[in-house]
C-alpha cells in the first residue's frame, strides 16, 4: 500500500490510497489545505447515497493556488525537458499502479460501468506517457534570412495554465490537458467538476509522489460560478483550457479575453452517424449503439446521437438497432453492466425532460423511454424515429442515452442533414464505397471524421470542434500548441 502524508497548513492529514478518503480537500502547493467554499457531499449515482464530503475551494483558494503555481512555474520550466518527461512517465506508472482503486472511484462518483472506468484510468496513464515522450521534442524552427542573420524560434510555456474540466470523463479529460501543459513546462491549476473531484485529487497526490514539484500541479475542487469563474478570470493565469458546455464555454472565453489570455474550448456535440446500403449494417449499428448508449450512458461529447439511415435500409437497420438496444443491460456501474446510471439528479431530470420533448415531437419511442423503478439515476436506452429534423431531440445535445433516427434519400441529402446542427465535434459514415467515404470526410463539418467505426482515435489524433463545438485542438502534437507560445530570436551576426 502506498501511503503519503502531506501536513496541511495548520492541520495534519494522512492520505491513504487503499480506500475512498473520508473527506477531500484542495491540493495546493503540494499540501492538502482547507477549502473555504460551501462544503459539498457527493452522491453515488447508482444508489443516491452520500459518498464523500468535499471541502470546496472558493475564490481565495483559487488565489492561493494560482500564487503557488506562479512561484513554482519558472523552476519547472528551467528543468531539463527530459527530466519533466521522466517525472510524467513515473506519474503514468503510479496511475497504473493504483488503477484498480482509481477505476472504482471513477465508477463510484460518475456511475459509469467499471470496465469503462478501467479504460479511462488507462487512458489517463497513456496521456501522461504520450506527453512525457514529447517533453524534449517541443522544437522551434530556423528561418533563412540570408548569410548575415541567424533567425530562429523557440517554444516557451505560457506560465500558469487553468484547466476547467467536466464530470463525464473526470480522469481522461484531466490528463488530456494537464499532461501537455506540464510536459511543456507550465504550472497548472485544475478545477474538477463538482460531482467528480476525488480522482483528480488522487492523481494530484500521485503526481507529487512521482516527483512533480509542489505548486506545479494544484487541484481545487469547487463550484463553477465561484472557483471556476475565479480561475477562468484570474489575472495571473496565462492560458485557459476549458472542457464543458457551450453556455459555460462562452462565459469562460469572455473572462479569458478580458485578460488577453489564450483560451481553448472543447464543447458539446450532436454528432451524426450516417449509414448507406453498402455498409456492413451490423458493424454500423454496433458502433452507433456503443457511441450513444454504452459510452458513459450517452454522457459523452462525441456521442453518436443522430443516426441517419438511407431509406433503402431504413427498416432493416431499425430491426438491428432495436435488437441491439434491447440486449443492453442497465445497472449499477460496480456490476459492470453495458449501461450505468446518469451522473446526478439534475442530469437525470434534464434527460427526462428530453424524453417528454421527444414523445411530443416524435411520438412513443421505438425502444426505451422509461426510468428504472429503483434508486439511482437510471434511464433506459431510448430510440426516437424523428421526421422533423428541427425537433429538439434531433438538434440539441441531450447528454444521455437518447438516440434520434432520421432517414435520407441520397448522398447530397445525407451531407446536408449531417451538417444541419449548430455543433461540429465528430461525424461518422458507414459505407464500403471508398470514394463516398472520402467525399464525406471532405464535406462533413466536424473536427474528427470516422469511417466504418466510431471514436477510434488514439492519444495522437487531434480532437476538437467546428462551429459551436469549440476551437483549438486537444491531443496529439496539436495539443502542445495550447500550452506554448512562440518566441522569435533574430541576430545580426556581422556586428
Ligand atoms: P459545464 O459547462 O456545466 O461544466 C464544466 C466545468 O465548468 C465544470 O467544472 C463546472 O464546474 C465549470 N463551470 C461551470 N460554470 C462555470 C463558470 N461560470 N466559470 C468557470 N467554470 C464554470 O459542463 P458539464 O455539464 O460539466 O459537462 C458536459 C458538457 O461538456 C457537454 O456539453 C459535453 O459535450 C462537454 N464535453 C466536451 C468535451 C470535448 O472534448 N469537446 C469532452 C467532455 C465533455
Amino acid at each position: 500500500m502506498l501511503m503519503a502524508s502531506y501536513p496541511a497548513r495548520g492541520m495534519s492529514e494522512t492520505v491513504t490510497h487503499d480506500a475512498l478518503r473520508d473527506r477531500y480537500r484542495p491540493l495546493v502547493g503540494g499540501e492538502t489545505v482547507p477549502g473555504h467554499g460551501e462544503p459539498y457531499t457527493s452522491r453515488n449515482p447508482a444508489t443516491e447515497e452520500p459518498l464523500v464530503d468535499v471541502e470546496m475551494g472558493d475564490e481565495s483558494d483559487i488565489d492561493h493556488a494560482v500564487a503557488d503555481a506562479v512561484a513554482a512555474s519558472e523552476d519547472w520550466w528551467r528543468q531539463e525537458p527530459q527530466n519533466r518527461g521522466r517525472v510524467l512517465t513515473d506519474l503514468a506508472g503510479a496511475v497504473r499502479e493504483h488503477s484498480d482503486r482509481l477505476a472504482r472511484l471513477v465508477t463510484l462518483e460518475n456511475g459509469k460501468p467499471l470496465s469503462q472506468a478501467e479504460s479511462e484510468v488507462e487512458g489517463c496513464a497513456r496521456y501522461f506517457e504520450y506527453y512525457a515522450g514529447l517533453a524534449d521534442k517541443v522544437q522551434g524552427e530556423s528561418i533563412p534570412l540570408g548569410p548575415d542573420h541567424v533567425d530562429f524560434t523557440v517554444r516557451e510555456p505560457l506560465g500558469v495554465t487553468a484547466h476547467i474540466v467536466p464530470w463525464n470523463y473526470p480522469l481522461d479529460l484531466f490528463a488530456r490537458s494537464v499532461a501537455p501543459a506540464l510536459a511543456t513546462g507550465n504550472a497548472a491549476v485544475v478545477k474538477p467538476a463538482e460531482y467528480t473531484p476525488a480522482t483528480a485529487l488522487e492523481v494530484g497526490t500521485l503526481a507529487l509522489e512521482a516527483g512533480v514539484p509542489p505548486g506545479v500541479l494544484n487541484v481545487v475542487p469547487g463550484y463553477g460560478s465561484g472557483a471556476g469563474a475565479a480561475l477562468a478570470g484570474h489575472p495571473d493565469v496565462d492560458g485557459v483550457s476549458f472542457t464543458g458546455s457551450v453556455a459555460t464555454g462562452r462565459e469562460v472565453a469572455k473572462q479569458a479575453v478580458d485578460n488577453i489570455n489564450p483560451v481553448h474550448l472543447e464543447l458539446g456535440g450532436k454528432s451524426p452517424s450516417v449509414v448507406f446500403p453498402d455498409a456492413d449494417l451490423e458493424n454500423a449499428i454496433r458502433n452507433t449503439v456503443a457511441g450513444i448508449f454504452v459510452a458513459t450512458t450517452g454522457q459523452i461529447c462525441l456521442a453518436s446521437s443522430r443516426l441517419l439511415l438511407h431509406e433503402d435500409i431504413y427498416e432493416e437497420a431499425l430491426d438491428h438497432l432495436v435488437a441491439a438496444t434491447e440486449a443492453l443491460s442497465v445497472g449499477p456501474g460496480m456490476e459492470d453492466p453495458d449501461v450505468g446510471p446518469l451522473v446526478s439528479e439534475p442530469q437525470f431530470e434534464k434527460v427526462k425532460r428530453y424524453l417528454h420533448a421527444g414523445e411530443a415531437a416524435a411520438g412513443a419511442p421505438l425502444v426505451g423511454g422509461e426510468t428504472l423503478d429503483r434508486a439511482g439515476y437510471f434511464v433506459e436506452p431510448t430510440v426516437f424515429e424523428v421526421d422533423d429534423r428541427d425537433a429538439r431531440v434531433a438538434q440539441e445535445e441531450i447528454f444521455g442515452p437518447v438516440l434520434s433516427v432520421l432517414s435520407f434519400a441520397d448522398e447530397e441529402e445525407a451531407i446536408e442533414l449531417a451538417n444541419d446542427v449548430d455543433y461540429g465535434l465528430v461525424a461518422g459514415v458507414f459505407t464500403s464505397d471508398v470514394g463516398r467515404a472520402h467525399r464525406f470526410a471532405r464535406d462533413l463539418k466536424a473536427g474528427q471524421i470516422y469511417i466504418n467505426e466510431w471514436a477510434a482515435g488514439g492519444k495522437g489524433s487531434p480532437f476538437g470542434g467546428y462551429k459551436q463545438s469549440g476551437f483549438g485542438r486537444d491531443k496529439g502534437l496539436e495539443g502542445l500548441d495550447n500550452y506554448t507560445q512562440v518566441k522569435t530570436v533574430s541576430a545580426n551576426i556581422t556586428v
